[in-house]
């Protein structure tokens, strides 16, 4: 990944993101007989979960949208799946092809008025 491809990159996280991969140095794969030219080998599992804290209890039991419970998740530090991936890939663990291709992005929900139809 050249610099350029970095900065774009790092251009499309979320704060949080940004940070988990700043100043890591982050592998591509490469390839050796033992893995078949793939440069990976094996799985491992990213995890993205919603504590449900006495705020998120709340909004379940009043039916609140998808979006306003992710965003009291998100207000009281949970970690989306591209972050957990992020992680990853700033251990060396994985790259961060293989996190963008298996994650979405970590976008900041439209407010309720964008949805009018
Ligand atoms: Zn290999």
């Amino acid at each position: 990944m050249d610099s350029e491809q970095r900065r774009l990159l790092i251009a499309g996280l979320s704060d949080a993101g940004r940070e988990i991969v700043s100043g890591a140095g982050l592998y591509e794969p490469v390839g050796c007989p033992a893995c078949d030219g793939s440069g990976y080998r094996g799985r491992v599992g990213i995890f993205e979960i919603l504590r449900v804290s006495e705020g998120i209890e709340e909004l379940i039991i009043k039916r609140a949208s998808a979006a306003a419970i992710r965003g009291v998740a998100r207000a009281e530090g949970m970690t989306t799946l591209r972050e957990a991936g992020l992680r990853k890939a700033a251990q060396g663990e994985t790259s961060i092809a293989e996190v963008m291709e298996h994650t979405i992005a970590d976008v900041e929900e439209p407010a309720p008025a964008a949805m009018e139809r």
